[in-house]
């Protein structure tokens, strides 16, 4: 277990013992979970969120398990067999094909984030572009992304799959749902994994109207920013969400 002084992390699933993981894994439970992140998986390549085999997904399923995706396959045509069991140390106890190399990070993720059940990473090409040239998207201007996503956080540039960079990544998702990686892409958790891919799309949609806000502001009109009072109230209506944000802390 990667340690975060947030070791209260996963309290509320179950433990699965080492003689129940293969039943476990090939159980109705995790046999839907599958299926889900492999849809999961198409919709981020359909939208060209992930290129290559890029990309990786994880959900957690226990106190001591996490099912995530495998390495070197396009996240577009996996099949639920494809997909591996780890531990919170990180290594694979079931599946047919060898876990993400990026899992440090999704287990970072979870250690330091109670909240997180599910993490999806990607490279959507606008919000990457912003993560490329550090900058932190402006706030204040879309409800929708005030309210599920908020101020994003950007982290500094760590080797892909180091433990590095899943501590670089985990004391931000206490407050961020949403980091953008330097020189790499987007990793967001949610409360369930089509949850995080929703964070996927509201950010990347941000991304490119901000760009389009840039362009437009300069003819002289604008950008135009949601008025303080109206953003309280979006903060009011985030905190009964449970989506946390450092604004309302
Ligand atoms: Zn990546």
């Amino acid at each position: 277990m990667l340690k975060t002084g947030h070791e209260e992390s996963g309290m509320e699933y179950p433990v699965i013992a080492p003689g129940q993981i293969d039943a476990f894994f090939a159980s109705l439970e995790l046999e839907v979970l599958k299926r889900e992140i492999c849809d999961i998986g198409h919709r981020l390549w359909q939208r060209a969120y992930v290129d290559g085999n890029g990309g990786n997904l994880s959900v957690r399923v226990a106190r001591n398990l996490v099912l995530c995706t495998p390495t070197l396959v396009s996240k577009g045509f996996m099949h639920p067999e494809d997909l591996a069991l780890v531990d919170m140390a990180g290594t694979m106890v079931a599946g047919g094909k060898r876990r993400t190399s990026e899992l440090l990070m999704h287990l970072a993720i979870f250690a330091a984030q109670p909240k997180a059940k599910a993490c999806v990473h990607a490279h959507p090409p606008t919000a990457t572009g912003y993560a490329v040239c550090g900058i932190q998207p402006p706030s204040c201007m879309i409800p929708e992304m005030e309210i599920f996503i908020g101020e994003v956080a950007v982290a500094p540039y760590m080797t892909p799959g180091t433990y590095e960079l899943g501590q670089a990544i985990g004391p931000l998702a206490h407050q961020h749902n949403t980091i953008l990686m330097a020189n790499h892409g987007v990793v967001a958790w949610g409360f369930g994994i089509e949850d995080a891919y929703f964070k996927m799309e509201i950010l990347e949609a941000y991304c490119k109207t901000m760009l389009v806000t840039a362009q437009l502001g300069q003819l002289g009109h604008g950008p135009n920013t949601i008025p303080q009072p109206q953003m309280q109230e979006l903060l009011a209506i985030k905190k009964t969400l449970g989506i946390p944000d450092p604004r309302t802390f």
